[in-house]
């Protein structure tokens, strides 16, 4: 409890907020949503038509949207989409929609405009969601390339092996559907879906699999010896500066190394042709060959 002088000036107060558009999506069931949303749209009611001026000069928005069916008591929860073996947790430290004032974000990026619609690549709001807010995404303000998810903050969350997904969102979901998480990341800082990034998130999984790692790991190190696009995808899905990613001349071959354990992984020097067949492939025909030599003590 805050001392009495203090309480006196707490002000418990309700504000109204103006519904300024609505979502058109053909998802219908919050259950049914992936995690990274469909394409949809924003409508946009005329009356608030002459606040989108200047909108289209952007390429990403942050939408905000009024989760109106959400529960409003509860203040823990397990965030079950990601995890529902998880501990409970305070809202304010999860995406749920539980929370005193279900305010959702999503940031998407802006196809085109018609009048007082807005169609977006993607967003995790279903059909018929309210829409309060609508703002321009800056990367200067809004991106935090080395944000640390709890994974790293709480060295109690599972490991890869146990469950956990090392940072990743949606340890309990299949691996294919992981893979496209993975490649949805990866594409926001390499700024498009080729073969090359979907590759590197292969090379990831392995990567998270065998040394049994969150990629994010400060003490994980990486040095890629591969295309740009494939260095890309390595480069931001463990959130690495150059203080521990290192790309060199292409021979298709990444290295990891965490603490006395090492990772080579060789690419298979095959072309492959497209997203689809990169995620299918077995294991072996993605990677010649993954080994984990010793380390060289005498550095
Ligand atoms: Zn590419």
């Amino acid at each position: 409890m805050p001392p009495a002088s203090e309480k006196e000036n707490y002000m418990i107060e309700s504000y109204f907020l103006k519904q300024i558009g609505i979502v058109k999506s053909e998802i219908k069931d919050s259950k049914e949503m992936p995690i990274y949303g469909v394409s949809a749209q924003v409508i946009v009611y005329p009356e608030y038509q002459d606040g989108l001026d200047g909108i289209d000069e952007n390429s990403h928005l942050i939408i905000f949207g009024w989760l109106h069916q959400a529960d409003r008591e509860k203040l823990k929860v397990v965030p079950r989409k990601i995890n529902p073996n998880a501990d409970e947790k305070g809202v304010f430290s999860l995406r749920s929609p539980v929370r005193p004032n279900p305010i959702a974000i999503c940031s998407a990026q802006l196809i085109k405009r018609e009048n007082n619609v807005l169609y977006l690549d993607r967003i995790d709001f279903i059909d018929g969601t309210p829409i309060v807010d609508i703002k321009p995404y800056s990367t200067g303000l809004d991106s935090i390339f080395s944000a640390k998810r709890p994974t790293e903050i709480n060295p109690s969350s599972p490991p890869f092996n146990k469950g956990g997904m090392g940072g990743f969102l949606g340890e309990n979901l299949p691996r294919t559907e992981i893979f496209q998480n993975m490649l949805f990341e990866a594409a926001h800082f390499h700024g498009e879906i080729c073969v090359g990034l979907a590759i590197g998130v292969r090379v990831c999984y392995v990567a998270m699999k065998h040394l049994n790692t969150s990629l994010r790991d400060k003490k994980l190190k990486i040095v890629c010896y591969t295309k740009a696009c494939v260095a890309d995808a390595v480069q931001s899905l463990c959130g690495a500066s150059n203080k521990r990613f290192t790309h060199l001349e292409p021979e298709d071959r990444v290295e990891f190394t965490k603490d006395d354990q090492k990772l080579i992984i060789k690419i298979t020097s095959k072309k492959l042709n497209s997203v689809e067949e990169v995620f299918k492939l077995p294991y072996e025909e993605v990677f010649e060959s993954v080994i984990n030599p010793p380390l060289d003590k005498g550095r």
